[in-house]
């Protein structure tokens, strides 16, 4: 399946962003006793791994001088909190994908359903993610869509640059970064911290009431929802996390810099 046009000679840039709605991480979230799947029938907001996507759409399409920024999100109930606070920060329109029987989706079936929610919106020149969601964090989501739709996939992407219909990308590394280059249209994932996202202002949020913003079943993208029993993964057991370790505390005897040094070289960080 091919996605998006590309425009050559105005560069008109149209930008998918996959926001994923969550549960606001400030109050301890819930599992359900018998799936173990986190209680999300509250209000969500906006994913802050999928802020970057967003604020990075919004840069490219202001360098390219024209083009649109789109966002795509599943979620239950109809929660819309978070997309909102994408439309406010300058994305124009949203389509939300909200069904009762897509409960029990695995990551592959959310995959299928955003790729459809993209085809959906007449397709896309490039489609940003984060690199893995805050909650859920399979971190598997992105190059499926791109592999759903046929497109090339770009992990871990810290900087971006679109010359023509060429997709330039900086992707992290372990040890630096690798220059990556690709055809658009394409997938990327974006890497926390590459930009810093805008805060909504009091217009943007204003204006975002009234951006369409449309709701949409599994149905109406013809893609059949597998449930609990048809996913492929299963949530076999969720534990604490182990407790944070204390820290190590380097006293300055005139030598301390060489022990930051090694330390810092273990985690090779240098
Ligand atoms: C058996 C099973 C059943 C599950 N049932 C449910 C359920 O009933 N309800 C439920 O809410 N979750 C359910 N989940 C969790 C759900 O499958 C994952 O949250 C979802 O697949 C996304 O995976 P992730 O968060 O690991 O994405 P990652 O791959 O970590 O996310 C990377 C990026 O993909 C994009 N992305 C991911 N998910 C979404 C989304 N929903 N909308 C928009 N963009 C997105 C974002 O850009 C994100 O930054 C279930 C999981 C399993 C294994």
């Amino acid at each position: 399946m091919v996605v998006g046009v590309i425009n050559d000679k105005n560069r008109c840039m149209n930008i998918v962003v996959c926001v994923k709605q969550i549960p606001d991480p400030a109050s301890p979230g819930a599992l359900d006793a018998t799936t173990h799947a986190l209680k999300r029938d509250g209000k969500l907001i906006l994913d802050e791994s999928d802020a970057y996507g967003v604020e990075m759409a919004l840069q490219l399409v202001a360098t390219a001088g024209s083009g649109e920024v789109y966002v795509v999100s599943m979620a239950p109930n109809g929660e819309t909190s978070g997309m909102r606070t994408a439309l406010a920060m300058g994305a124009v329109k949203g389509l939300l994908v909200s069904d009762p029987a897509l409960a029990g989706s695995d990551a592959l079936t959310t995959a299928k359903i955003l790729a459809a929610a993209v085809t959906k919106l007449g397709g896309a020149d490039l489609i940003i993610t984060g690199t893995e969601s805050s909650d859920g964090y399979t971190g598997t989501v992105p190059e499926q869509i791109a592999e759903v739709l046929g497109l090339p996939s770009v992990t871990f992407a810290k900087k971006v640059k679109i010359e023509g219909s060429v997709l330039k990308v900086d992707r992290q590394s372990e040890s630096g970064y690798d220059e990556v280059e690709c055809t658009l249209p394409a997938v990327i994932s974006v890497t926390a911290g590459v930009v810093e996202p805008r805060y909504p202002s009091f217009k943007g949020i204003m204006d975002a009431k009234k951006k369409p913003l449309d709701v949409v079943t599994a149905s109406d993208l013809a893609v059949t929802p597998t449930g609990w029993a048809g996913a492929g993964q299963k949530i076999v057991n969720v534990t604490q996390a182990e407790a944070r370790k204390a820290g190590q505390v380097i006293e300055d005897d005139g030598e301390a810099f060489g022990k930051i040094v090694d330390f810092l070289e273990n985690l090779k960080l240098i």
